[in-house]
């Protein structure tokens, strides 16, 4: 499969180029049709597999169709993975791309740098990417004035089993109660034993599955 049969725009497929990924990596190749349809879908891939990109691009185009996020909204992309580093690895790998497009992105975790992400929370962001446990605390703490759930339409939780095995599931619940049912939700997971299943049938609607 060539970039061209992933359905995403041309301005994505530009910056694609230039940072040289000639083809889309074999998840990618699956994943991207149909998140970029707007169904949910359910990958199972490790990292390395370039799954990231595979829930990235789609965002991108999702987000695109909605702006403006003004001062006081939250933000309409929110993904949530297990550990500071992957937060900040797929921050990372969003910029790559958001900057382009204009699009905010603030990575929220525990310890150092939090007061800097309150304060990007606060203007505004259309992204944000964030470990469960410090989402809620944000959520909860300030009741709702640093940021809000309101406008998400588009879910990922990246790395699911390793999410459950941190015990990170009732914030997971948690957080995902308060989005609105008719957003669109993709999960990645590198296994897919029995708890992640249950999760996923009850946070996914009809979700395409996919491995590599
Ligand atoms: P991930 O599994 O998402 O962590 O991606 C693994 C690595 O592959 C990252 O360093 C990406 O920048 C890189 N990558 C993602 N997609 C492609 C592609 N289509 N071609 C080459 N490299 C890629």
């Amino acid at each position: 499969k060539t970039w061209h049969q992933t359905g995403l725009t041309s301005k994505t497929l530009e910056m694609i180029k230039k940072l040289n990924y000639e083809k889309p990596m074999p998840i990618q190749a699956q994943a991207l049709p149909i998140v970029m349809s707007g169904r949910d879908c359910i990958g199972i891939a490790k990292t390395g597999s370039g799954k990231t990109l595979a829930f990235v691009l789609p965002m991108l185009r999702h987000i695109k169709d909605q702006l403006p996020v003004v001062p006081g909204d939250g933000p309409i992309g929110l993904i949530m993975a297990p550990t500071r580093e992957l937060v900040q690895q797929i921050h990372s790998d969003i910029k790559k791309f958001s900057k382009v497009l204009g699009l905010r992105c603030v990575p929220v975790y525990g310890g150092s740098g939090v007061a800097q992400q309150i304060s990007e929370l606060k203007r505004g962001t259309e992204i944000v990417v964030c470990t469960p446990g410090r989402m809620i605390d944000i959520l909860c703490t300030s009741a709702g004035k640093i940021t809000n759930l309101r406008r998400v339409t588009y879910l990922v939780m990246d790395e699911a089993d390793r999410m459950f095995d941190m015990g990170f599931e009732p914030q997971i619940t948690r957080i995902v109660q308060n989005i609105r049912p008719d957003r669109q939700t993709v999960l990645f997971s590198a296994t897919f034993p029995r708890q992640v299943e249950i999760l996923a049938r009850k946070v996914l609607n009809k979700p395409v599955e996919i491995q590599v």
